[in-house]
């Protein structure tokens, strides 16, 4: 089977599609179309996109964008954050697999956000190790952020600190890595940020 590579663009186009269809239902499939999918996939994997996503049992990526069995590449931690093993995880699916675009999708309601913004608002708070190294990434997004410092209550410092985080985790995916931000740069790579609603079920892009 031939794998034409997928131009960001349409990339952003079957994502955008999926969470349409995601609303509507999504596609049911059969165990013998599955059975031929995963004979299909036996020789290699050509996933279209890479979504680095929360790892909240609410928000699955291939569900929430209506996606098949090889489509994403999906990368899942608490919190959608971007440390040494996400960006690795992101130049093996840019520069081997060739996949050209890469989605950061926060969501509302995110507990690792909420455990940020609480060792934020009280410095004496500190949970585990690991989790203090983990809500300190998320924490990095609004350091100096008059938006977030001013924002009246936790509901609204988690707003801004969610966005501020995806953001965030864009810029780490560059300023760590040499392979992506020169795919970035030459136009073969896109980069996007997101934020699914876990009310509507919404995927909202950001600029
Ligand atoms: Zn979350």
């Amino acid at each position: 089977m031939d794998y034409p590579p997928v131009a960001p663009e349409e990339a952003l186009r079957r994502l955008k599609e999926g969470n349409t269809r995601f609303l509507a239902g999504g596609h049911s499939l059969t165990a013998l179309d599955l059975e031929k999918m995963r004979g299909e996939l036996l020789s290699g994997q050509h996933p279209y996109a890479v979504v680095i996503a929360c790892s909240d049992s609410r928000v699955p990526p291939s569900l929430i964008f209506d996606q098949d069995l090889g489509s994403l590449f999906v990368i899942r931690v608490a919190g959608n954050v971007v440390g040494p093993s996400q960006t690795a995880s992101v130049e093996y699916a840019v520069d081997v697999l060739k996949t050209s675009l890469v989605v950061v999708v926060g969501h509302s309601g995110c507990g690792a956000i909420s455990a940020a913004v609480k060792a934020i608002l009280d410095p004496e708070l500190h949970y585990s190790p690991s989790m203090d190294m983990l809500v300190g990434r998320i924490s990095e997004a609004v350091e100096h952020d008059d938006t977030f410092d001013s924002a009246a209550s936790v509901d609204a410092k988690c707003e801004i600190a969610g966005l501020a985080n995806v953001h965030h985790a864009l810029d780490n995916l560059v300023n760590y890595s040499e392979i992506i931000r020169n795919a970035v740069n030459s136009g073969s790579v896109k980069l996007v940020g997101a934020e699914y609603d876990m009310v509507s079920g919404v995927v909202n892009w950001l600029d």
